[in-house]
């Protein structure tokens, strides 16, 4: 495997960044986990545009432009001869000093691994998941905005660990004011009456692309689309819930805090979503081999 570590690649073992880099000391950095599909980086300019967003909220100053980035990505893509993969683009404040001061840090490192990646197995995808709401709340927006793609997700890694405990692969992280955010690394949507539902981004959530891109199928085949807040009752009480990511995808959830959601089997519209999801990655996305 070729790594893309600051305008050069280097070999598995030898793609190295400093311990003194702030993104390792702090969490100090961003970053976008991006697929390719049948040869295509799918939503490639959406990952580019959350990364400078995340930037800029974060006064980073990426060393790239959004087209250099662009390239950078397809070219790491092709030197790894991926077809279908997944990409994880990471921007770290650079290296500095002890002290957490970015001032320190004079260049912020870009790095791009193009590799695979398999969230959950198979099954699960033909089960469905089981999840729990976890007493780690998700961050407030006024402290650390859920909305900025950091480097420092140990919000969600105890959400996570929360889960594994209670026997779980995730987990349903509930805003401080109890209304329903996320999970630890996916957006969550469920299926009333024929309508869908997923929280507002103001409840705590990322702007997830694959959320965005569900919404956006779901409402060119006709379903209602809203956001309003959720609390763990209307999920309970729905007929399908599902999750979405770009590493997870589109996965079913058939069992919340014990409670048996809908028939206890991926729904109908969960699995028509999937297919339109998927007929979408066949088609979209910037082509890897000109
Ligand atoms: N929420 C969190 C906390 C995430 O880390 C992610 C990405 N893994 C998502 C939601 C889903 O976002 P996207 O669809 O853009 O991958």
């Amino acid at each position: 495997m070729k790594i893309f570590i600051d305008g050069k690649y280097y070999d598995e073992r030898a793609a190295k960044i400093s311990v003194f880099d702030h993104g390792l000391l702090y969490g100090d950095g961003i970053f976008e986990g991006i697929r390719a599909y049948h040869g295509r980086v799918f939503k490639l300019k959406e990952h580019i545009d959350r990364l400078f967003y995340s930037a800029k909220a974060i006064l980073l100053q990426i060393p790239m432009s959004p087209a250099q980035i662009t390239r950078a990505v397809v070219e790491a893509c092709r030197k790894n001869k991926i077809r279908d993969g997944y990409i994880r683009l990471v921007v770290t404040r650079g290296m500095g000093t002890l002290g957490l001061n970015p001032k320190s840090c004079k260049r912020p490192s870009v790095i791009i691994i193009a590799d695979k990646i398999q969230l959950y197995p198979p099954g699960v995808y033909q089960r469905g998941l089981d999840i729990i709401t976890v007493p780690t709340t998700r961050n407030l927006h006024s402290a650390l905005n859920p909305a900025i793609k950091s480097l420092n997700y140990l919000n969600n890694i105890l959400a996570k660990i929360e889960a594994n405990n209670g026997g779980c692969e995730e987990a349903v992280m509930l805003n401080a004011e109890g209304f329903v955010a996320e999970c630890t690394g996916d957006n969550l949507f469920i299926v009333k009456n024929g309508a869908l539902f997923t929280p507002p981004l103001s409840a705590g959530a990322l702007y997830g692309i694959t959320r965005q891109t569900v919404i956006e199928l779901a409402e060119e085949s006709g379903l209602k689309v809203s956001e309003p807040n959720l609390t763990r009752y209307d999920l309970f009480n729905a007929d399908e819930c599902f999750l979405t990511g770009t590493g997870a995808e589109i996965v079913p959830v058939v069992k919340i805090d014990g409670r048996v959601i809908g028939t206890g089997k991926p729904g109908r519209v969960t699995r028509r979503l999937e297919d339109v999801y998927h007929a979408l990655t066949k088609v979209s996305g910037e082509p890897i081999y000109k």
